[in-house]
């Protein structure tokens, strides 16, 4: 990068978006097994007849929230090149006993992690197959939503950051250097380890070489797009510019109700997106039941008791059911 590039205004995660294959399945294991809030139920702004649902810590904030798809019924995904391998959370030190006792007794498969660069981790999937790591972090200061099954001593801090699986990862480093803000921190084996200039807590991207293996393909437990975070427009146009002048096409600006995005796939194939941290899930609803209703942006207001009648119920929140 030469003296004259703008530093990138990008820190770290915002959401990272998955497909699921059930809503309720999806909304037992993110808010019971993993301890998650329900923080916005929504749809699919670009395909309103399937859901948006966001889980988080206590206001979904930027770096906590993981989203889903759900389309009933869909195929798993086919994990390989090209695509999220891991999304990582941050526990605190010395919670995963814990958590390897509580997700076997809920099911869930659990396994050591690679534990590469010195970390200590979990793995499990939730229902779809969505591979989630638990990463012990010290120092990680966000507020947990803890539940009465998942107390604040152990329960996740947000996002540690993503794992993807490439065929080489050149031309990702660049964008993650020059566009996103991450500086290489490390490699071990296949792996090269990025971290965010910003000091985010979401802020490690690893990527794993893995030249040769078959490209994944989408469906149920697959990762749709990562999305990183600026503070704001001003941020956000800055962030565009910067992709343009590296020749990435890039879509225009788009208001997502609760942040405004833009969208790119950088060259290993991965969609990303970037997005404002304003202004937040509580835009349409009060922090205190965010996530009890169904919230429609205004474009989609007139499809609500069509919605209301086909989308299937949800438990509720904090039920075992
Ligand atoms: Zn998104």
């Amino acid at each position: 990068m030469n003296n004259t590039s703008p530093t990138s205004p990008v820190d770290g995660l915002h959401h990272v978006t998955a497909i699921a294959s059930d809503a309720a399945d999806n909304f037992r294991f993110w808010t019971h097994v993993l301890g998650q809030r329900f923080v916005k139920k929504t749809v699919n702004f670009d395909d309103p007849g399937t859901y948006h649902l966001y889980y988080g810590t206590r206001l979904g904030a930027p770096g906590t929230a993981m989203t889903f798809f759900p389309f009933p019924g869909v195929p798993r995904g086919r994990r390989g090149i090209g695509e999220t391998a891991a999304t990582r959370f941050s526990v605190p030190t010395s919670s995963l006993a814990f958590w390897a006792g509580w997700l076997e007794k809920n099911g869930a498969p659990v396994r050591e992690g690679e534990n590469r660069f010195g970390d200590k981790s979990l793995i499990t999937a939730d229902p779809d197959g969505t591979v989630i790591a638990l990463i012990e972090r010290d120092g990680d200061t966000r507020e947990p939503w803890a539940t009465d099954a998942i107390h604040a001593d152990h329960a996740i801090r947000g996002f540690e950051g993503v794992t993807l699986r490439l065929h080489d990862g050149a031309r990702t480093r660049d964008v993650l250097t020059q566009a996103l803000g991450y500086r290489e921190a490390g490699s071990e084996g296949q792996a090269i380890r990025y971290i965010s200039t910003g000091g985010s807590h979401a802020g490690t991207v690893d990527l794993i070489m893995s030249p040769g293996a078959p490209p994944a393909g989408g469906g149920a437990g697959s990762v749709h797009h990562v999305a990183f975070a600026v503070p704001d427009d001003e941020a956000h146009v800055l962030a565009r510019e910067i992709i343009k002048g590296m020749g990435i096409p890039v879509t225009p600006f788009i208001d997502r109700n609760y942040f405004h995005s833009i969208y790119f796939r950088e060259p290993g194939g991965v969609l990303f997106e970037i997005a404002t941290n304003n202004p937040g899930f509580t835009m349409d609803e009060p922090e205190e039941t965010l996530g009890q209703g169904l919230k429609l942006p205004p474009q989609h207001e007139h499809l609500r008791a069509h919605l209301e009648a086909t989308l299937k119920p949800l438990p509720q929140q904090g039920s075992d059911s």
